[in-house]
């Protein structure tokens, strides 16, 4: 059986391994826009931003790839999908027949429009060019405007700070990350933040670059040496055209990582799966569904059974805070547990009564137990939950 993989990031390429461990013999083809070796992108935030000389880690070495037989072929993307034929066409001009097909394509940063074309330079973070691009400009006294206060926005504000430079974070909602992180943690880093010197404008947007200065919304001018954006992502234009698929839809799978077109599995950031946690279909791109999601399509692939249902998780270091999400964070009702002040604590979110999500600052083992938690969508009475004496671990473990 001939398996080809559109997408050799961490999805794609841990599908590509994992297929070899669950004893596939056929050919395997991973196919990659990007002109490096598959390799995790946490590290393009933290490592490689913040720490001069920092080499990339890749996945496997390209001896590895060639010694399990996986015929890598990088820095070319697909440009176009025929489900009925069962053949993928490259830019360069190669083909590759499927009898099944994975797509790991992930996301593109979402382009800022109003600032196409800026003076000053603009950057986005996804790639390692990206990620140096920006490094090489984080030098004391550089004034830095990053358009999103979400997590790449705050990982980039810190990273910036750290180098000395003077940063302003212009987030065109109400208050931090609130889609994604109950109001309580929303807070926290912003005092985290402004304590360590970033500014913050909300409720504005840029609407353009006028001598040296970056335009917002209420008129303001912020004087910048550097933009950098982060206001979310989109899915791969080409494939999703490819299939003439309207973005929105681009790739829904099932518990077994199966697209609506016969033997196209998709994972990681680029699929689209119903999440019970949130009760609604989402994209999870955190590095653990990755991970997870393509070693189940690679089982899948190959007729094993599998059902993948995790409610997603994520962390996020930024200063000496380490950020831990798991599920629907901003789901009916919150608890928190500890407190907020001493900078250790968790936030449990409740939907129906039902543990759906949760939040730990600074403590990463109550995270063990929040995830179990969660993932059974546990019910527990709320004035248990509030007692930082209630044993989650063991609750959670029950
Ligand atoms: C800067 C950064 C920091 C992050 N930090 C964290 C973190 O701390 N914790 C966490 O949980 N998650 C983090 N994430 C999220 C996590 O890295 C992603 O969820 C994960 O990389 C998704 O893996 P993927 O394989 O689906 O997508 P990707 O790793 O993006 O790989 C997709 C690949 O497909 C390629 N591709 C796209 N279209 C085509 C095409 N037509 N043909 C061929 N190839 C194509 C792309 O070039 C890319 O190489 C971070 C993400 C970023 C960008």
């Amino acid at each position: 059986m001939r398996i080809v993989i559109v997408g050799a990031g961490q999805a794609g390429a841990r599908a590509a391994l994992a297929l070899r461990s669950a004893g596939h013999q056929g050919s395997i083809t991973l196919i990659g826009a990007e002109p490096h070796l598959p390799h995790e992108r946490p590290q393009l935030s933290n490592e490689l931003l913040t720490k001069p000389g920092a080499t990339v880690q890749f996945i496997k070495s390209a001896e590895h790839w060639a010694a399990q037989g996986i015929d890598l072929w990088c820095g070319t993307a697909v440009v176009s999908v025929d489900p009925d034929r069962r053949e993928v066409g490259v830019a360069d001009g190669r083909t590759a027949g499927f009898d099944r097909l994975l797509l790991a394509t992930g996301m593109s940063p979402r382009r800022c429009a109003a600032l196409e074309g800026s003076a000053i330079p603009v950057g986005y973070l996804r790639t390692i060019g990206d990620s140096r691009a920006i490094h090489d400009r984080l030098v004391p006294g550089v004034r830095i405007v990053v358009v999103g206060g979400g997590v790449i926005g705050l990982e980039v504000a810190a990273a910036a700070v750290a180098a000395g430079c003077t940063v302003t974070v212009v987030e065109a909602a109400q208050r931090l990350l609130g889609r994604a992180l109950p109001d309580v943690v929303g807070r926290f880093l912003l005092a985290l933040h402004t304590a360590e010197g970033v500014s913050f404008r909300y409720g504005v947007t840029p609407t353009g670059v006028e001598g040296g200065t970056v335009v917002l919304s209420d008129g303001t001018r912020l004087p910048a040496d550097l933009i950098v954006v982060g206001i979310g992502v989109e899915p791969s234009a080409e494939i999703v055209s490819a299939f003439g698929l309207p973005a929105a839809d681009s790739f829904r799978v099932d518990s077994a990582t199966a697209t609506a077109f016969d033997g196209v599995h998709a994972a990681g950031d680029a699929a689209l799966q119903y999440s019970p946690w949130h009760d609604r279909w989402i994209r999870v791109d955190t590095w653990a569904n990755a991970q997870n999601q393509a070693v189940a399509a690679a089982k899948a692939m190959i007729g094993l059974n599998v059902s993948y249902e995790e409610p997603a998780w994520f962390w996020s270091d930024q200063y000496k805070v380490n950020l831990q999400v798991v599920g629907d964070a901003v789901a009916e009702e919150h608890v928190v547990r500890g407190s907020v002040e001493s900078g250790k604590f968790s936030v449990i979110s409740l939907r129906g009564g039902e543990a759906v999500g949760g939040v730990t600052v600074n403590d990463p083992r109550e995270m063990g137990a929040l995830r179990r938690l969660v993932a059974a969508r546990l019910s527990l009475p709320r004035a248990d939950l509030e007692d930082v004496r209630f044993d989650l671990r063991r609750a959670a473990a029950a």
